[in-house]
């Protein structure tokens, strides 16, 4: 029997019966699209991470590249600006860049934490920079309170991509309420997961919550009345009633997550296989597991003849894609490009037993070169 990575499937079967309900009611509602369940989910989720507003949008991708795009409505970024993000990030934090026209600024990441460094982003700022897009990676928070000091002393905005992190928090404050907006991903492989698509945005400034909504609504606050040339992107109805009921067990999921990551990290025990250091604080949501190994296509080929089925985030770093072809081609990103080489991905998820988690730790000790 494989040990899956991840196991959707049986994420979802806890909830079944509530989610079949939560469906039920939306049917039968004859309300579709931004009606009761998208106005509660967005209550919920502000309410959850702390922040004054949230805002429903149809994906990850979109509340990133929205919210950059609001700020450029509202004259606090132009083509050209620059901002700093972590090189080895989902290629999606750059897309929302680019769209923009904006320039993305890529900056090596901190090798332990995987995620941004806030001092090398502050040697990174030129007058050109505008703002600082922290990625919580895996889900582990970025340094926010370094970050936020750097782009206060710079005048900087920060978006933050929670994508990863729904729930982790440093010092009580929650990801998507440390920067000036945070977007959010309900991808059903993430923390928080719908059935299909969905995105949000936190923020607490009212003024960038309402252009957010008013653009993924074709630029219309007003019915028939158009102040943006805006785009359709929504969160769905039913989506949003299946988010309240996951929302509700998000902290379940989380601490189900960081037991399995405590099992692995007590008991893996191998000089092939580095584990990622965590000081059992609440900054870690453990979205991924990721290990490192300097011979990472061997060991992941003995633990899939073994039975276990692991992934690479990511394979590729966004500056060697071809979409991007040309576009970073003076920069030297060796710490990037080295993590890329050598990162795997082990089993993780809230339903992971016990047992299965004995499994893979076994196969992982058992791994020599
Ligand atoms: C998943 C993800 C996104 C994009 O979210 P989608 O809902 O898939 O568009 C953005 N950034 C990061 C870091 C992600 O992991």
């Amino acid at each position: 029997m494989t040990i899956p990575f991840l196991d959707l499937k049986s994420i979802n079967a806890q909830y079944r019966e509530e989610l079949v309900n939560a469906s039920a009611r939306v049917i039968d509602s004859g309300w579709y699209i931004q009606g009761e369940e998208v106005k509660a989910f967005e209550q919920g989720f502000a309410q959850y991470c702390g922040s004054e507003y949230c805002i429903g949008v149809a994906n990850g991708l979109d509340a990133l590249t929205l919210t950059l795009r609001a700020w450029k409505e509202l004259d606090k970024l132009k083509e050209g600006d620059e901002v700093i993000v972590p090189a080895n990030t989902y290629i999606a934090s750059i897309l929302a860049i680019t769209e923009n026209r904006l320039v993305p600024i890529l900056v090596e990441p901190d090798e332990v934490t995987f995620n941004l460094c806030p001092q090398k982003a502050e040697a990174a700022i030129t007058p050109k920079t505008r703002a600082i897009l922290p990625v919580h990676l895996f889900g582990r928070m970025a340094d926010m309170p370094a970050i936020m000091d750097v782009a206060e002393r710079h005048n900087l905005l920060v978006l933050e991509d929670s994508a990863q992190a729904h729930g982790a928090s440093i010092n009580g404050k929650k990801a998507g309420n440390w920067g000036h907006a945070s977007g959010f991903s309900f991808y059903p492989g993430k923390n928080l997961g719908a059935l299909g698509d969905g995105g949000a945005v936190t923020t607490s400034c009212e003024e960038l919550a309402d252009v957010i909504r008013t653009l993924g609504n074709y630029g219309s606050k007003e019915k028939y009345h158009n102040l943006y040339q805006g785009v359709n992107s929504r969160l769905s109805e039913l989506q949003a009633a299946f988010l309240n009921v996951k929302l509700r067990y998000i902290d379940d999921e989380v601490r189900a997550r960081r037991s399995v990551a405590k099992q692995y990290l007590n008991n893996i025990s191998n000089d092939h296989i580095a584990l990622p250091n965590w000081d059992e604080s609440s900054n870690h949501v453990f979205h991924l597991f990721v290990v490192r190994s300097e011979t990472r296509d061997e060991l992941q080929k003995f633990l899939g003849i073994g039975g276990i089925q692991t992934l690479i985030h990511y394979p590729i770093p966004p500056h060697r894609q071809y979409a991007y072809q040309g576009y970073f081609s003076n920069q030297e990103l060796p710490v990037t490009d080295h993590l890329h080489e050598s990162v795997l991905s082990l089993p993780m998820s809230p339903v992971l037993s016990k047992y299965d988690v004995d499994k893979v730790v076994a196969r992982c000790n058992e791994f020599y070169i």
